[in-house]
């Protein structure tokens, strides 16, 4: 926590101990800001380059400068330039944004240039703003990741510059689609002071215009209340270029100033003119009389001095005009500096309470396309989050620090890149996108190698040796070279929830009769599955198997593992037959098919005695091919979604073929719509859900034709009134109208389907608001990010796959025409149709939904071991089970990250996952344990909270606080921490997450707070005694 050096004098004070000196006080920040010129327009120049992480270009393309073919750039050279020009004038200032390239960067020059970084950044001229590993997407991203990105960037900024100089105060989030409460009520819990970001719907944007709206104090949470508050800025111009003309960059072709006199070029009073013109204009859509200019655009400032000189120029000579009257005064800014001046203003703000989605950037343009676009990066990303959060955890548990715990940077730092804007969203060039997946599959095998020395740690008994723990990272497409080859393999599944969890294991496997047993050896249940013949046919797919292997792992532990062992008989398993039968059913609820049209027709909840009409049909658009001259002819795209004629079209004219399996454990009905759009629709024993595992692909294009293929789900009686409710970055659920903005008039006529699409990042729903209707709720789970929408009342939809055949000229420039094995991509993915009765209802469907989407979101990681021993011997030489966890964590508590922290410390953050209004009795304040949770949390170690992103303690934050319109002031500030809370026994209020660092007090007499170190020593006093 090298940010926290500072404080050294402090707590070696209060501990009476020697201490060096404190380090010299730098002066950054808003101690070091300009000072804007009062009855004069301040024009705050932010001199900026966007450098994406990955898009036309790989990441490292974009670093090194390679292909420049496609855009002659190299972010070292940006940095590069940069850092020798800033120094020539110290009013000069810069921000830099995407930690990624900026570790690349240090990490690849010399002391003497990180001296030069350092230095410019405790003098301010170099500002950090953001500080992510990327300037993540908000619409497709999840929240444990967004989170983990944050922290892992301001890590690295810690551990480069050490000195809170770099600890980033600011939101700079200038380029992604739209824009996330979930997001800004995250930055809030960061500490951050503001957010800027450039892409908000036209219309919307047209309005804040005239009303001086683009500034307003975001209300970000209903449970955080004023200390979710953010002060949030639109910018006013086009997105964060220069203003028109005023590109001083290699890549423009711009007018520099010529202020040589005698130059026939000579050209300072008409450039200043037009300037001044410019900010003029644009000044009267801004409250104060401070105004911010972005100075930049993509990869800008490779050779800076370029930039710079004009720059310079142009403040001068425009403040000049002071002279003789001018009221404009131009200064080198940073968006830090802005909104200080702004803030000092003492101007009151307008609120805002719903979010910027969905973003259209004309009447025709909605960034809708998205949420869907690359299906299948979607879920390896997703699956990448999962993977990473057991190899930390594991980490921990097994206090694997000497060993091989540094191997987690390379997975946190795939991940990270994966939230970039143009990684997660699809909208990045085909070979970026492979770019992606292999940085992603690289860096699981490298987690997965860190997983298998906590494994072989933790489940060592004497005199055994070590095993591998292998991942079937293609079990979705049913295949798996361990189980399929093995005579004896063994099944560990390791559980990242805090809660006891049950799973259904499907294992690919040849066709005999499969031995389980449990950790304790007992003889379990299974069944033999047939692989659906789409599954079967899958391009790409090497593996005989034509059966699953299903048992249940049942009551997994918390933070903890059981072991299954297999073995395989010698009697052969013939292939299980189907039957035609339309109704499946387990002890919970009934599901039933219509005879005629083969469909869904309805799920009864056996213990209410209530059936809902519920039917499912997969449907299409299809993309507008258009030319993109002209708003009216904007194609559908890897970012926009523009159906031909708002229609959809069955994917089939005759019903699907149908066939039924049931057994023991789970029962299915296979469904085939045609060669390219599949269904399995399954209920497994005990459970109140239906799954639906869906393939779509290849999407035929053989008519020339891009395609937009959706699953319908329609509820028959149903009232909705156009209200539907989509997450928002998985945390958050928000209130969707049809057809209605919260703020402005918006004309749904041009883009009716399009319109009304919104991002889920995990799970959509709609209620009956019909009288009689007892608050009944469909929710829709997802396995990865998707678009959807209810277009028509008591319907939902949900896009699953796209193959566009022409590009939206957003930028991209290829048509999002994705193939794989030589084919369209086929993309397998599942879906969780949950039925319940909402907040007035005493068994509210809101903590089922969250516990299916975090089974989801975090399910148990399956580790496979071939292996000679029986089943026995196996038992004789291992550990079978594991728990890490020592307390009981209540049943709304999310333990959100447990990893290592600087060396023998860890980073814990604990969540309570329901909003206040969910539940009658789990929305309530908990009480949770800390001290104790885990065996390495205690008494030892000295426990400090810090702020979301774990960089400062949550003691010594203090933010800005802004005026709203009309409304009496409040604290704005982060719940400050009781000194006297219990560690053992902390509590939680609806949606909070609180982080800790836990350090050994060894470690933690170097950067703790007095407070927490006192209170270590009280406890230790206390024990002794
Ligand atoms: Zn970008």
């Amino acid at each position: 926590m090298g940010a926290l050096a500072e404080r050294l004098f402090a707590v070696a004070a209060c501990l009476a101990v020697a201490a060096s000196s404190p380090l010299p006080k730098a002066i950054c920040g808003y101690e070091s800001c300009p000072v804007p010129k009062e009855g004069m327009t301040n024009v705050h120049l932010i001199a900026h380059s966007h450098d994406d992480v990955g898009w036309l270009k790989t990441v490292d393309q974009y670093y090194y400068g390679q292909n420049n073919s496609i855009k002659p750039v190299g972010v070292q050279y940006i940095i590069d330039s940069v850092v020798n020009e800033l120094p020539k004038d110290p009013s000069r200032r810069f921000i830099y944004v995407e930690t990624a390239y900026f570790r690349q960067w240090w990490n690849n020059r010399d002391q003497e240039a990180r001296e030069k970084v350092e230095a410019l950044v405790e003098s301010g001229q170099l500002e950090i703003i953001s500080g992510g590993w990327a300037m993540h997407d908000e619409a497709v991203t999840h929240y444990q990741s967004i989170i983990d990105q944050f922290t892992w960037g301001f890590k690295n900024l810690d551990d480069m510059f050490n000195t809170s100089c770099a600890r980033p105060k600011i939101g700079w989030q200038i380029d992604p689609f739209g824009h996330a409460r979930e997001t800004a009520s995250m930055m809030a819990m960061m500490g951050f002071d503001g957010l800027f970001f450039a892409r908000l719907d036209h219309a919307d944007k047209n309005n804040r215009f005239t009303n001086q709206g683009l500034e307003m104090v975001w209300k970000t949470s209903p449970d955080h209340g004023a200390s979710s508050y953010l002060f949030t800025s639109a910018n006013h111009d086009i997105l964060y270029h220069s203003p028109i003309g005023f590109c001083f960059d290699i890549l423009c072709d711009d007018e520099p100033i010529v202020d040589d006199l005698n130059s026939p070029d000579y050209n300072v009073d008409r450039r200043v003119n037009s300037f001044i013109e410019f900010i003029q204009k644009q000044s009267t859509y801004m409250k104060s009389n401070n105004i911010l200019v972005t100075m930049g655009i993509d990869f800008a400032y490779q050779q800076a001095s370029y930039w710079f000189n004009n720059l310079d120029r142009l403040i001068k000579y425009t403040n000049e005009r002071q002279a003789e009257g001018g009221k404009i005064n131009l200064l080198y800014s940073t968006p830090s500096c802005y909104l200080k001046a702004v803030h000092e203003a003492g101007l009151e703000w307008p609120s805002k309470e719903d979010d910027f989605f969905p973003y259209s950037s004309d009447e025709y343009s909605y960034w809708t396309g998205y949420f869907t676009s690359r299906p299948t990066l979607k879920f390896m990303e997703r699956k990448g989050n999962n993977l990473l959060q057991v190899c930390k955890q594991l980490s921990v548990l097994a206090d694997l620090r000497e060993e091989k715990w540094e191997d987690l940077a390379s997975l946190r730092e795939a991940m990270g890149i994966m939230q970039h804007h143009d990684a997660i969203t699809g909208t990045e060039r085909q070979h970026v996108a492979e770019d992606y997946a292999l940085r992603l599959h690289r860096s699981m095998e490298h987690c997965r190698q860190t997983a298998e020395n906590a494994l072989n740690k933790l489940a060592a008994k004497e005199g055994s040796t070590e095993v591998q723990f292998d991942s079937c990272l293609l079990t979705n497409v049913s295949q798996c070279d361990t189980s399929e080859q093995a005579e004896k393999f063994v099944v560990t599944l390791y559980n990242p929830l805090a809660q006891v969890t049950s799973m259904f294991v499907r294992l690919p496997v040849q066709d005999f009769e499969y031995q389980v047993r449990n950790e304790l050896g007992v003889l379990i249940d299974t069944q033999m599955l047939k692989i659906p013949t789409p599954v079967l046919n899958m391009p790409g797919r090497q593996s005989s198997a034509t059966q699953e292997l299903l048992f249940q792992a049942e009551n997994l532990p918390a933070l903890g593992f059981k072991s299954y062992r297999v073995e395989k008989s010698n009697t052969a398993s013939p292939p299980p037959q189907p039957s035609e039968e339309l109704v499946i059913a387990n002890d919970v609820i009934e599901v039933t098919f219509d005879a005629d049209l083969k469909r869904l027709s309805s799920v009864k909840d056996i213990a209410a005695d209530k059936t809902y009409a519920v039917s499912q049909d997969f449907q299409y658009y299809e993309a507008v091919e258009g030319d993109n001259l002209g708003a009216a002819r904007r194609a559908s795209g890897a970012y926009i979604f523009r159906p031909v004629n708002h229609q959809m079209f069955p994917v089939s004219d005759s019903p699907p073929t149908i066939e039924t399996y049931t057994g023991a454990l789970v029962n299915e009905i296979h469904q085939e719509w045609n060669d390219w759009v599949s269904l399995v629709t399954r209920i497994y024993k005990g459970t109140n859900h239906v799954e639906l595992e869906w393939i779509v692909g290849p999407i035929p294009i053989d008519d020339d034709i891009g395609k937009e293929v959706i699953s319908l789900v329609s509820l028959s009686g149903w009232e909705t009134n156009g209200k539907f409710y989509t997450d928002s970055n998985g945390r958050q659920i928000l209130e969707r109208n049809r057809n209605l903005r919260p703020t402005w008039d918006f004309d749904p006529s041009l883009e009716p389907v399009a319109g009304n699409y919104y991002p889920i990042t995990t799970a959509i729903s709609i209620r009956n608001h019909a009288a009689n209707s007892e608050n009944e709720e469909l929710a829709i789970i997802t396995d990865r990010a998707q678009g959807g929408s209810s277009i028509e009342n008591g319907t939902l939809e949900i896009m699953l796959h796209r193959r566009l055949l022409f590009d939206d000229d957003k930028g991209v420039a290829e048509p999002l025409n994705e193939t794989a094995f030589g084919e369209g991509l086929v993309a397998r993915g599942k879906q969780i149709l949950l039925f319940g009765q909402t907040e007035a209802h005493p068994t509210s469907i809101y903590k089922t939904r969250r516990l299916v989407r975090d089974s989801m979101v975090l399910a148990p990681w399956l580790f496979i071991t071939r292996t000679d021993l029986t089943p026995t011997q196996w038992g004789e030489q291992y550990n079978t089970f594991y728990t890490g966890l020592r307390r009981e964590v209540p049943p709304n508590v999310n333990l959100l990250t447990l990893e290592p922290w600087n060396g023998e410390g860890m980073l814990v953050r604990v969540e309570h996952f329901l909003e206040k209004n969910d539940d009658p009795e789990l929305s309530q304040p908990i009480n949770v344990p800390l001290m104790g949770l885990i065996d390495r949390i205690n008494e030892e170690m000295a426990i400090g909270e810090t702020i979301l992103g774990g960089n400062q303690w949550l003691s010594d934050n203090v933010r800005l606080e802004f005026k709203i319109e009309g409304e009496e002031s409040t604290s704005q500030q982060l719940p400050r921490p009781d000194p006297n809370e219990d560690m053992a026994n902390i509590t939680l209020n609806p949606m909070q997450i609180r982080t800790f660092i836990v350090q050994t007090r060894s470690t933690a007499t170097m950067t703790a707070p007095c407070s927490i170190l006192l209170l270590a020593l009280a406890i230790l006093t206390i024990i002794n005694i």
